[in-house]
């Protein structure tokens, strides 16, 4: 395979959706040549969760994924607890038999397994390397520019948040909340237990969940116009009831890396000329708080190469991944974003939490959407949603 310069596919960015597109169109005879700016391992800020069911679909993608998975992964959630601005709590489980957990893992193992895999299905993998730009055959895009051009039949665009690909294609769009994110690993935690924790504040909100070994993920999220005069690192954190005294600076374990603005989308996922798509972050990413971005790559990487492989093989236009992904993604879209800007007003959160608190029947629903165990549209019922507020 090395040394083909016309490819049927070229993908750019190595993250899950890139490595997951990369390893099922190679798996069907695509030469698939899979390229990233970084080196793995490389890091990636993340609270590093794998929702419930990302767990069916890392099976789905086969390759011997879901035992290095389970193998690497030294802690298991059970369930989310959300705890108010004022203290006020809830929790919800993913199930109460303790068959359905979530897997969780550092991203520097987890997007390894999948980024070997790739390669083992036969995606031709080269590091290092970043794309700037795009080339284009009679309106099509017909490849990438990086240090050198690769041509292909079709691009994926899987190169995350600040894609160039979707840059390049044009569309892409931005809505409050304009939110960043600082994470770091921190070891030994006070009280964390097999709970991820989500703890909403005046200014913002942290997540914390453990990944093995004794360290704990600690996201800390806060609007772009509180930058200014943002507090360090662990004093934001000692502002929040439910995590005052929790943590020792000293036992910081891997430095903060910060990602964002994010509530970013595309607004056609495949280029307008066509030869071109869209997957994971690069085609949307509204907000961090529901832990569904690793599914939604996964799930995209599915639909996408689906419809290249029509593209390659029958000549569909790619214009039908739209249409898939609206269909797969529509509910999952309107509840990220109405939680998303539902953790922006403290009154409204701590309502819903003091009413999940006592309706732990709607606290496990809402904790089994966001993590894909149940249709969002089971949330979406004007009853359910009703019984959220009163
Ligand atoms: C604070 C925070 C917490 C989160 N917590 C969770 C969670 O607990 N669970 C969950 O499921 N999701 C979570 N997410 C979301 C999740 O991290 C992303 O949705 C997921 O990583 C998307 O995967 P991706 O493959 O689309 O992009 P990425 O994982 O970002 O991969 C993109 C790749 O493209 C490469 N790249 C970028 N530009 C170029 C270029 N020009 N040329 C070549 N390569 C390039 C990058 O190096 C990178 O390897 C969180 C996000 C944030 C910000």
């Amino acid at each position: 395979m090395v040394g083909v310069t016309h490819w049927d596919a070229v993908v750019v960015g190595a993250g899950p959706a890139g490595s997951a597109t990369a390893l099922l169109l190679a798996r069907s005879g695509a030469r698939v040549l899979l390229l990233d700016r970084a080196r793995f391992p490389r890091d990636k800020p993340c609270s590093e969760y794998l929702s419930p069911e990302t767990t069916r679909l890392l099976e789905r993608l086969g390759g011997g994924i879901i035992d290095a998975v389970a193998a690497g992964s030294h802690a298991r959630l059970a369930g989310m607890k959300v705890v108010a601005p004022s203290g006020a709590e809830m929790i919800g489980r993913f199930d109460h038999t303790g068959k359905r957990f979530s897997f969780a893992l550092p991203r520097t193992r987890f997007d390894a397994i999948l980024r070997d895999a790739a390669e083992a299905a036969g995606a031709v993998v080269r590091e290092g390397v970043k794309v700037e730009d795009l080339v284009y055959d009679r309106g099509a895009v017909g490849g990438v520019v990086a240090k050198e051009t690769y041509r292909a039949r079709v691009v994926v665009g899987a190169d995350g948040l600040r894609s160039i690909v979707a840059r390049r294609c044009g569309g892409v769009r931005t809505s409050p909340p304009r939110r960043v994110a600082f994470t770091a690993h921190v070891a030994d935690v006070a009280g964390v237990t097999d709970v991820g924790e989500m703890h909403i504040g005046r200014t913002g909100y942290v997540g914390l969940g453990p990944i093995g070994g004794g360290v704990t993920t600690v996201a800390l999220v806060v609007p772009v116009r509180a930058l200014p005069n943002r507090p360090g690192f662990f004093q934001a954190l000692e502002q929040f009831p439910g995590l005052a005294g929790r943590f020792d600076p000293r036992r910081m374990v891997r430095d903060v890396l910060t990602t964002g603005p994010f509530a970013q989308w595309s607004r056609r996922p495949v280029a307008p000329g066509g030869g071109a798509l869209l997957v994971g972050d690069a085609a949307d990413f509204f907000d961090p708080f529901t832990g569904q971005g690793i599914y939604s790559a996964l799930r995209g990487a599915d639909l996408a190469a689906t419809a290249v492989l029509d593209t390659l093989t029958a000549g569909v236009s790619l214009d039908a991944y739209t249409r898939a992904r609206r269909a797969a993604f529509g509910g999952k879209w309107l509840l990220e974003r109405l939680i998303g800007l539902g953790v922006g007003w403290p009154a409204l959160v701590e309502r819903v939490v003091a009413r999940l608190a006592r309706r732990t029947d709607l606290a496990d629903l809402l904790v089994r959407a966001t993590g894909n165990c149940v249709p969002a549209r089971a949330v979406l019922a004007p009853g359910v949603l009703a019984g959220l507020l009163w």
